[in-house]
């Protein structure tokens, strides 16, 4: 049952100049269909907004919509980052990346402090590009050096989503081999099998090596 403006619902109760968190009811604007009286509200920010008597009553209203914005911000602040402009997408990857390191056991030591996000790839060379919800090819992704550290200080960077896709889909000697074949280009398929072939071998020396550095 709907009650117009002029009219008062049955559990009527005058809230002008009550507050409720950060709100200060100013006038009563009108009915919800179920009967809820609805209040326009000073919010102590200065913004206005609209609120059921029922949701400010039982605390579910406080403000604006700012009161859950600056509690975000001190979560963020909280883990080492001040609330500037581009906080949130190294927030993100910080998140995300602790999430992963659970999910792969590997080793996470990180602060959203040591993640930087870079305007260009470092990679590919294309601007970066922050989004919300799914990554797109340019936007900012967190990548491990080696795979095996885990993402701990030193062995993390900020490359594109592209390029870090590419890189996991790939060894070395296979991108080695995929330049070398664009750059000589089609009929010169000997050529190319034999060049692969000992970047193939260099590669494989090149990673030994590094297995025994790493051990
Ligand atoms: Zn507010």
């Amino acid at each position: 049952m709907a009650y117009p403006k002029g009219r008062r619902s049955p559990n009527f109760k005058d809230l002008v100049g009550k507050r409720f968190g950060r709100l200060t009811v100013v006038e009563r604007v009108g009915s919800s269909p179920e009967g809820q009286t609805i209040w326009s509200c000073r919010c102590d920010c200065g913004k206005f907004a609209t609120a059921k008597g029922g949701n400010l009553s039982h605390g579910h209203t406080k403000s604006c919509g700012c009161l859950a914005r600056d509690r975000a911000k001190e979560i963020h602040t909280k883990h080492g980052k001040c609330p500037r402009s581009g906080s949130t997408a190294e927030y993100a990857l910080w998140k995300h990346a602790k999430k992963r390191a659970r999910e792969q056991h590997v080793p996470f030591d990180l602060e959203v402090a040591d993640i930087t996000i870079p305007k260009t790839c470092p990679i590919m060379g294309t601007k970066l590009a922050v989004n919300t919800g799914k990554p797109r090819g340019n936007s900012p992704s967190l990548d491990k050096f080696e795979p095996e550290k885990g993402y701990v200080k030193g062995n993390v960077w900020v490359i594109s989503y592209r390029a870090n896709a590419f890189k996991s889909d790939f060894t070395v000697a296979q991108l080695k081999s995929f330049v070398a074949a664009i750059e000589r280009g089609p009929g010169c398929d000997r050529d190319v099998n034999a060049a692969r072939n000992v970047l193939l071998a260099g590669a494989g020396a090149a990673h030994k090596r590094r297995l025994r550095h790493v051990a």
